[in-house]
């Protein structure tokens, strides 16, 4: 990765079009990061915004949210954009669990819902500059 800071993307199934819309609001913000996302929510957000372009994991379910927790233990990424459903069962809930159990471990910053993102977004502090 490069030295921009890196910003992972993820959406369940029901939150995938809040996604989309987080996208394409914040398009020009996102361009300042290195984007990476599980497989469907890349894919989602490429298509919706053909300027940014996302390295795409595998799917949720099949071990994305465990790469992304993979690149927090690493030190590889800087903000997590989690849009969780909290109205569905998931067959990777425990996977759901590991990868925000990682962002509190290593203090990443995390948004797990479309107004917190927005919130995230607009921050300098997440494009690298030290808090005051
Ligand atoms: P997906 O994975 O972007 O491949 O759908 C998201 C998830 O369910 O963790």
């Amino acid at each position: 990765m490069s030295a921009r800071p890196a910003l992972a993307l993820v959406a369940h199934d029901a939150k995938k079009d809040e996604m989309v819309a987080f996208a394409r609001a914040n398009a020009e913000r996102l361009k300042a990061f290195d984007l990476v996302a599980t497989g469907t929510t890349g894919a989602r957000v490429e298509a919706a915004c053909p300027d940014l372009p996302v390295t795409r994991l595998k799917s949720g379910p099949l071990g994305g949210d465990q790469q992304i927790g993979a690149l927090i233990a690493e030190g590889r990424l800087d903000g997590l954009i989690f849009f969780v459903d909290p109205l569905s069962p998931m067959p990777h809930d425990v996977d759901v669990k590991a990868l925000t159990r990682l962002a509190l471990v290593y203090d990443i910053p995390m948004a797990l819902n479309r107004r917190t993102a927005d919130l995230l977004i607009t921050t300098d502090r997440l494009a690298g500059s030290e808090p005051a």
